[in-house]
């Protein structure tokens, strides 16, 4: 008893340590909760996709330019043509406050009410709105030992708590201690790094549905698209990706 008094006084004690908290990006205090990680002038000077930019109706790459709303779908960059999901889309740029609220939450296990927000809106709009099942990314589990915990898997909860769909935490494993991505890793090593590293636990529970993976950043594709793979294998209909943020570059 007395023991889990104190624990609640740490508790407590670390709440209030941790709001309000600084930026982030700029260091000045975060004054809501809300946005977790970063301030709300930050988040102002984040790019946030609303869904009408010209962009690759299977990869999610900005194309420029304009497109009209029922040509959307004929859109598409063939740089992509390779790649295994059917459709992949981000929140925003990785930048600035998503930056920043993805970096924190390799450290606590804390999705924002934002963050769960900006998924949700992502995650409704088409063709990603067709998904049926929540997977996220998994991370290896000597990993996860050392974390104690999977962000994406974070992610993919407080998406399910908004839609209402089903989340698949075990179904997709990481079969392989694949090699950390490190700067300077070009395109084609990252997707070496990662290709066959993902295996399906258990198929009953994938074939036949159409999936909405999880995870915090896209950059290349090759993670996503090493899990759609293994997914698709698995009998699973379509897979969409769904990330917080996509890296500028690609
Ligand atoms: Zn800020
Ligand atoms: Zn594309």
């Amino acid at each position: 008893m007395q023991l889990a008094r104190t624990a609640n006084l740490f508790y407590d004690a670390a709440l209030s340590l941790i709001y309000p908290r600084a930026c982030g990006v700029c260091g000045a205090a975060v004054e809501s909760r809300h946005d977790g990680a970063a301030c709300a002038a930050c988040w102002k000077g984040t790019r946030i996709f609303g869904g009408d930019e010209a962009v690759c109706w299977k990869c999610g790459a900005e194309t420029g330019g304009a497109v009209a709303l029922e040509k959307r779908s004929e859109l598409v960059c063939h740089r992509c043509d390779e790649e295994s999901f059917t459709a992949a889309r981000a929140c925003g740029i990785y930048e600035g406050a998503l930056r920043a609220s993805i970096l924190a939450l390799k450290r606590e296990p804390h999705v924002s009410a934002r963050l769960a927000r900006l998924l949700f809106e992502a995650g409704r709009r088409p063709p990603l709105d067709s998904a049926t099942l929540i997977v996220p990314v998994p991370l290896h589990a000597e990993r996860q030992r050392e974390r104690g915990f999977n962000q994406a898997a974070e992610l993919g909860r407080a998406l399910a708590k908004l839609n209402g769909l089903r989340l698949d935490e075990w179904s997709l494993a990481r079969s392989l201690h694949t090699e950390r991505h490190r700067a300077g890793m070009d395109a084609r090593s990252r997707r070496e790094s990662v290709e066959n590293a993902f295996e399906v636990a258990r198929p009953r529970l994938i074939e036949g549905k159409s999936v909405l993976l999880i995870d915090d950043v896209f950059t290349t594709g090759a993670t996503v698209s090493a899990c759609a793979a293994a997914l698709k294998a698995a009998g699973a209909q379509e897979v969409f990706a769904l990330t917080l943020a996509r890296s500028a570059q690609f």
